[in-house]
């Protein structure tokens, strides 16, 4: 349980509280490991909330999208690389995920070639969001799309230094405030693609 729970923080959770954030810090932004082989992507929504969901769901695709990167992220009905979803986990350590299988909540899976095997799934654990506002919401998402890019989590103290990629939504949002993409955030995507 440990184990299955450390290496999901790894590849793609945004913890809830601060006190669950790893103690690695890295100064500066981290690859995940897995990544898409191209910038030009499209995404479809898989939410049932459409009310709550889709307007955030789009807002976060569209940050993305809008960032001096070369990633496009264009809203599809099918044939999409990531979906953007809300679900229900339950009471569990984590507010949002992100894992493999468009349409599947399985565990990423990482080509050898170091791209996402199969697209990604990025979801809201809706048992948590449900109740956050639509900035908290964009937070959330905004972070497990950085994940679906490539970026890992990030550990800082200091609201200056904290960027979307930030573990944990308490440090990212509750107390800094962060719910766009930072410019660390860009730079690494920049390297990424
Ligand atoms: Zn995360």
């Amino acid at each position: 349980m440990k184990k299955s729970r450390a290496v999901t923080a790894l590849v793609g959770v945004a913890a809830m509280v601060a006190a669950t954030v790893p103690a690695a810090a890295p100064a500066s932004a981290a690859p995940l490991g897995c990544q898409f082989s191209t910038p030009n992507l499209k995404w479809k929504a898989s939410i049932s909330n459409t009310a709550a969901y889709l307007n955030p769901a789009q807002w976060s695709a569209k940050y993305w999208h809008d960032t001096p990167t070369p990633v496009i992220l264009t809203q599809v009905t099918s044939g999409a690389n990531i979906a953007i979803a809300d679900g229900n986990f339950g009471n569990v350590t984590f507010d949002g995920a992100t894992r493999s299988g468009v349409d599947q909540t399985q565990a990423p899976s990482c080509a050898s070639t170091g791209y996402w095997a199969t697209g990604v799934v990025t979801w809201w654990n809706r048992y948590f969001t449900d109740d956050y506002s639509g900035q908290k919401k964009l937070s959330v998402m905004v972070h497990e799309l950085g994940h679906a890019l490539g970026l890992g989590h990030e550990s800082h103290s200091s609201c200056s230094s904290v960027n979307i990629m930030e573990t944990g939504t308490y440090q990212r949002y509750d107390v800094c405030g962060k719910y766009a993409p930072q410019a660390a955030d860009i730079n690494y995507v920049n390297a990424l693609y």
